[in-house]
């Protein structure tokens, strides 16, 4: 994989692009890929976002989002449209695997495939260019940077700054993990110079769920969580009943794996949510524990350090089970830990 800086003489002469980004795409993943749209179409080129799944309801407030295709509900246009592509930007994930039912329309594509990711382990021999940092907070910022570094900073107009400020805020937890360095303070502080209003999209990303959503919250604390104290580890696991019972959407369950770190003592949250098709795996750590080699050991995933997810087409009972019996083996590293 070549740098990225390669294609930045190439930006000026319009191309037909493709943006795409990780399943069930979260806030960084969303933001990044509008933000890059609304730079990109700027500079002329023709940009389609494909999605390789459908996406959380909090996140349609953003701008361009309505354009966004859902490579499952449309499937034959999309492939047309990444059959025709010349770049196709690939945007927060490591692995083709992460676009699921796209993978092998993107492998099979002749356009050139450009990475911009900041998980561990890329795929860098299917990417002709790109740039990989795992110390970089989102992709989001990972864009920002690539915009100031492209050289056209005045094409950071409003539409850019919200995509891209969601993206670092949902990446970092609202500026609080580790990641949160003083370069994403000052890109920060560069979107508000511009003239962006942030509180209103903390209000659209986090002010805006349905009822069904708290009490479903309410019953997995009260019902749902398993504490190990003596793994320094707490575990939700949470049925299809459940998530039928409050009618619950995708995204409703995002960011609960990270209730039970409020607990002193915790260091390994883990959520798993039986979706039907497969039982999805989460995995939140503070400190020394590795959750991405976790994840990939155990549950056929991946991450970053202190966050990571996997999955498994196992009952929601075994892999219940599976982690449990991972803490066991794990119990040096998670029982000794130093708060
Ligand atoms: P989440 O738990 O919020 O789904 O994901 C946490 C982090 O791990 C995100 O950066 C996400 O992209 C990554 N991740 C989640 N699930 C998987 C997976 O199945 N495989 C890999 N490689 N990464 C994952
Ligand atoms: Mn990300």
């Amino acid at each position: 994989m070549d740098s990225i800086s390669n294609i930045i003489p190439n930006l000026t002469a319009p191309k037909k692009v493709v943006i795409t980004m990780h399943q069930k795409p979260d806030g960084d993943a969303m933001g990044s890929a509008l933000g890059l749209f609304h730079f990109l179409v700027q500079l002329g080129h023709q940009v389609n976002v494909i999605s390789p799944t459908n996406w959380a309801s909090f996140l349609n407030w953003m701008p361009g989002c309505n354009t966004v295709i859902d490579y499952e509900k449309e499937q034959s246009k999309s492939d047309g449209i990444i059959a025709n592509a010349e770049w196709i930007f690939c945007l927060d994930f490591n692995t083709m695997s992460r676009t699921k039912k796209m993978e092998d329309s993107l492998l099979n594509a002749n356009a050139e495939k450009i990475l911009i990711d900041h998980h561990q382990q890329p795929q860098v021999e299917v990417f002709k260019y790109g740039v990989s940092d795992t110390t970089k907070s989102s992709t989001a910022e990972m864009v920002y940077d690539f915009i100031i570094q492209s050289g056209f900073s005045e094409k950071i107009n409003n539409e850019v700054s919200q995509c891209l400020y969601a993206g670092v805020m949902t990446d970092t937890g609202s500026f609080r993990f580790p990641s949160t360095s003083a370069g994403v303070h000052t890109m920060i502080a560069d979107l508000l110079r511009k003239g962006l209003k942030h509180s209103v999209i903390h209000e659209e990303l986090y002010d805006n769920f349905s009822e069904n959503r708290l009490r479903f919250i309410g019953n997995t604390l009260l019902n749902r969580l398993q504490i190990f104290y003596e793994y320094n580890t707490a575990l939700i696991s949470i049925t299809q009943q459940d998530l039928i019972k409050y009618d619950i959407k995708t995204g409703d369950t995002e960011g609960l794996v990270n209730y039970p770190l409020s607990i002193e003592g915790i260091k390994l949250a883990a959520i798993i949510i039986d979706r039907g098709e497969e039982r999805k795996c989460s995995f939140r750590s503070k400190g020394s524990f590795d959750v991405n080699t976790f994840a990939r050991k155990y549950f056929d995933g991946g991450g970053h350090y202190n966050a990571a997810g996997g999955q498994s087409k196992e009952p929601l009972e075994a892999v219940v089970s599976k982690f449990i019996k991972a803490l066991s083996e794990n119990k040096n590293e998670l029982s000794t830990y130093q708060f």
